[in-house]
């Protein structure tokens, strides 16, 4: 099958949905536990595009720093940190998994001490501008993607084809993390995964630096009430809507 021309429906059948084009990129933004990650992974899978976690990228300097012993406010560190290792994709496999020097730290990275620090890390404005680069270059070379993250269609990629904003009441985004915990076999507490949430949901959106802000012309969706199938399906249809929008597209 060339995915590069069908779709698969979530149900488990194909639409041809014509010649796709050959540059689309597709952001997602949103708060913690919002679902952007599974719904990026799923979207990018039905449509045959490449997708990209760019939480992971920072919770990697996340990691480093833990690893290193270095506090997250001595700021010049800790992008030092960030230079002196080599953070990449594993491409070869669905959804790509983070490597940090070679080593897949994919799992690792959704602890809560991560967790507790990457916001602070994701405030350094000279980290930002070197993800923001790294973001497009990966963009570059995957010219197809589902982008997900805090500002990925406000300021990496504010032309993107398509931008959605997916949001979710606190309460809603905590169960959905302590359920994800429970099923990684880790213990946990869902009114202190809610306060941690709403802390770095506050630290993401009063930042300086590419605050977390509903982009300009995104799909914005309340995730709150909807299963991750109905919130991909949902996707997918705007997603053909821009499709079959442009001029001379085949259907
Ligand atoms: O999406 P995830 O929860 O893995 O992101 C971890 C943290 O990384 C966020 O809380 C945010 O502080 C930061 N982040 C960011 N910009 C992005 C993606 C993530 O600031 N594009």
């Amino acid at each position: 099958m060339n995915r590069r021309t069908m779709i698969e429906s979530p149900k488990g059948g194909v639409s041809i949905k014509g010649l796709r084009p050959t540059n689309m990129i597709v952001t997602i933004d949103g708060p913690a536990g919002s679902g952007k990650t599974t719904v990026a992974h799923s979207l990018a899978r039905h449509l045959g595009l490449d997708s990209l976690d760019t939480g992971a990228m920072y919770r990697s300097v996340a990691l480093l720093t833990i690893e290193a012993g270095v506090s997250p406010e001595d700021h010049e560190s800790v992008v030092a940190l960030a230079c002196d290792h080599r953070i990449d994709f594993d491409w070869d496999v669905t959804p790509p998994r983070i490597l940090l020097d070679g080593r897949d730290v994919d799992d690792r990275l959704r602890q809560s001490d991560v967790s507790e620090i990457v916001s602070r890390i994701a405030g350094i404005p000279m980290l930002r501008d070197a993800m923001v680069e790294a973001q497009r270059a990966i963009a570059a070379r995957h010219p197809r993607l589902v982008t997900e993250g805090r500002d990925q269609g406000s300021v990496v990629f504010p032309d993107a084809e398509v931008r959605f904003y997916l949001d979710a009441d606190s309460g809603v985004r905590a169960k959905r993390r302590a359920g994800e915990m429970r099923d990684r076999g880790e213990d946990c507490d869902v009114e202190k995964i809610r306060r941690a949430i709403e802390a770095r949901d506050r630290s993401d959106r009063g930042r300086k630096d590419a605050p977390l802000t509903i982009p300009v012309g995104a799909i914005r969706i309340d995730t709150g009430e909807m299963s991750i199938e109905e919130v991909v399906n949902l996707l997918i249809r705007h997603v053909e809507a821009w499709c079959d929008s442009k001029p001379g597209s085949e259907s």
